[in-house]
């Protein structure tokens, strides 16, 4: 199951479980929309993996299974 992790990993931007601009790797590292697309060109800093649109968890399943409240904030290898 997804953590869905609540910020950007460069930006530290909030990134809610209902946010259309979460994008994230297989390993859930966790971007916001504008760092994927610009800083990172599409591509997770840490694994190299692709970054695609995190899905959303309906409302009443984020009731039953929360987001995670654990923020990763690792903006060094968002300058690149
Ligand atoms: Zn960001
Ligand atoms: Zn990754």
């Amino acid at each position: 199951m997804l953590e869905l992790r609540p910020g950007c990993e460069c930006c530290d931007r909030d990134l809610p479980p209902g946010s259309e601009d979460a994008r994230i790797c297989s390993f859930e590292c966790t971007f916001c929309r504008a760092c994927a697309e610009t800083a990172l060109h599409g591509r997770c800093p840490n694994c190299g993996g692709e970054l695609v649109p995190r899905p959303r968890r309906p409302a009443d399943k984020l009731a039953k299974f929360p987001a995670s409240g654990s923020r990763v904030h690792k903006p060094a290898g968002c300058r690149s």
